[in-house]
């Protein structure tokens, strides 16, 4: 089934009436990761139409307000609902404290446990989460304050299974061709066995997405990019304001153009616009000069994670 990223919010610092604070949800398999969550996540994501009951785990990249004031009303509301299974919320040093500081939240005073994995100043780059299915690593970025970015990776899959070779083989039961596509070895009573590698396809790899916020053009956004099929980053300024965007440790559109080029990355998809700028079309502008295949993110639009034909992409 398709991995679907959703941007929630797209502009920096301050809502807009048409743009609201940082968070980007990925679905997948009816599961949901959050990645950010600023004031009014939890009204975007009602508004999405995505299930939050079926949050595993908040990704914060740093403790400004625009990226974290939303986590609270998000735990309240799912322990309003009752919510009993874990939630797992990675962010910096003190996230724990600065959420159940917050009257009501104390783990002990919530339906469910929140496991806390926070990650200190220039961390080492490590995984952060892992399932059988993907995993989702962090590194730290160059911001103002402790930030780090995420990249989201599906394990591959076994490759298709030729049913009919199988069978020609002497797979006849169903529970042979089970095992076969688990990528197990099946052996008869005559001695005669059939190994996987005879019937399955190549392996196929999996989708993959990285989300890189408030930064300033850095060698880290660029490795968690390394060839993902989508990369999520922050265009705060337009290329007028270069010299702002440096010095408050962000981005233009131009410089993340830059950083997927340089990863090559699928594609790219600006977001957490400065509230100068009533429109990002002009960042998209200057970005596609360097990148041509760039958007910017469109607030509850379902992006479909593609794994891209990368000959297409090369040639
Ligand atoms: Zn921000
Ligand atoms: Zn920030």
């Amino acid at each position: 089934m398709e991995t679907q990223i959703v941007p929630l919010g797209t502009a920096s610092a301050i809502p807009t009436t048409e743009r609201h604070l940082a968070s980007t949800a990925l679905w997948r398999k009816g599961r949901l990761l959050l990645f950010d969550c600023g004031e009014g996540t939890q009204m975007r994501l009602l508004q999405s139409g995505l299930n939050r009951a079926r949050l595993d785990a908040l990704f914060l990249t740093h403790h400004h307000g625009d990226h974290f004031y939303g986590t609270m009303g998000v735990i309240s509301t799912l322990a309003l609902l009752h919510r009993e299974e874990p939630l797992v919320v990675v962010g910096p040093t003190g996230t724990e404290e600065a959420v159940r500081s917050m009257p009501g939240l104390a783990n002990d005073w919530l339906p469910f446990d929140v496991e806390y994995r926070e990650l200190p100043e220039d961390f080492p780059p490590q995984t952060v989460y892992e399932t059988d299915e993907f995993s989702v690593a962090a590194r730290p970025v160059e911001h103002r304050v402790p930030c780090m970015g995420f990249r989201f990776v599906e394990k591959p899959r076994p490759g298709h299974l030729d049913a009919e070779k199988a069978r020609e083989l002497g797979a006849t039961e169903h529970e042979h061709l089970r095992a076969l596509k688990r990528g197990e070895r099946v052996a008869f009573e005559n001695g005669h066995a059939i190994a996987p590698e005879e019937v399955l396809g190549p392996e196929r790899p999996g989708v993959s997405f990285a989300y890189v916020m408030d930064t300033n053009p850095c060698e880290a956004g660029r490795v968690l990019a390394e060839g993902v099929d989508l990369l999520l980053h922050e265009a705060t300024f337009a290329e007028d304001q270069e010299e702002r965007s440096g010095k408050t440790g962000h981005s233009t559109a131009r410089e993340a153009a830059r950083v997927a080029e340089d990863a090559g990355a699928g594609r790219l998809l600006l977001s957490h616009f400065s509230a100068r700028y009533d429109t990002p079309a002009p960042l998209v502008e200057e970005a596609q000069e360097i990148f041509p295949n760039t958007a910017a993110a469109e607030e509850l639009k379902r992006y479909v994670l593609d794994p891209r034909d990368k000959e297409a992409v090369s040639a």
